[in-house]
């Protein structure tokens, strides 16, 4: 009579244990898969595989589960990098300039046409081509030919031409960086 109730009580454990366990898994489950998906929102979802997995939903998982850097993916841009550490919990490091790192910084000529006398020595001195215009009328510089060597802000007589920043495009951005840098915890 004992032993029966000995196996009863084994059993009931056994089933509680198993209960308890269950109803743990589903909670950690869940809280993993709102993550990934808040995760997965974030990211660019054009599957390109350069953060090194099988598509954004995988790295989504990934980062998900706490086993890969929140700055391996280049697309999504230094924005979404710091969302994503944040929300893994990686702290991003002081003083670091992620625009720089992720495009190429990029610089080209601007000619302030209401200067311009026309005079086309920047135009000559170009290598590129990259300024048209006639004699005696503003000249202009195409950005996308321009190549930043500076050559004509110094030719120019009447100081009209200035070295400005080209915003940010997907035509500059640096392909070759392998991430930024992110360092994890705090
Ligand atoms: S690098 Fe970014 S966009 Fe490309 S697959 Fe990875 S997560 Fe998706
Ligand atoms: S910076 Fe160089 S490439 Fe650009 S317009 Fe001037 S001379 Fe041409
Ligand atoms: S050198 Fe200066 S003034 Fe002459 S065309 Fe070029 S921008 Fe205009």
């Amino acid at each position: 009579m004992i032993e029966v109730k000995f196996i009863l009580y084994l059993c009931l454990s056994l089933l509680l244990i198993g209960f308890v366990l269950s109803v743990l898994y589903s909670f950690t489950d869940k809280n993993s898969n709102s993550a990934q998906k808040r995760i997965e929102k974030l990211l660019p979802g054009i599957n390109c595989g350069q953060c090194g997995y099988l598509g954004c939903q995988a790295y989504a998982s990934a980062l998900a589960n706490h086993e890969a850097q929140a700055n391996l993916c280049k697309p999504a841009g230094a924005d979404v990098a710091k969302q994503l550490s944040e929300l893994t919990g990686s702290s991003l490091e002081s003083g670091q300039d992620y625009e720089e790192q992720l495009f190429t910084p990029r610089t080209v000529a601007y000619i302030h046409d209401e200067k311009c006398t026309g005079c086309g020595k920047c135009k000559r001195k170009c290598p590129v081509d990259a300024i048209s215009g006639v004699l005696k009328q503003a000249h202009v510089v195409d950005p996308k030919e321009c190549i930043g060597c500076d050559e004509c802000v110094a030719t120019c007589p009447e100081k009209c031409i200035e070295m400005i920043r080209q915003d940010h495009t997907l035509e500059h951005f640096n392909w070759n960086i392998h991430s930024v840098q992110i360092k994890s915890g705090n």
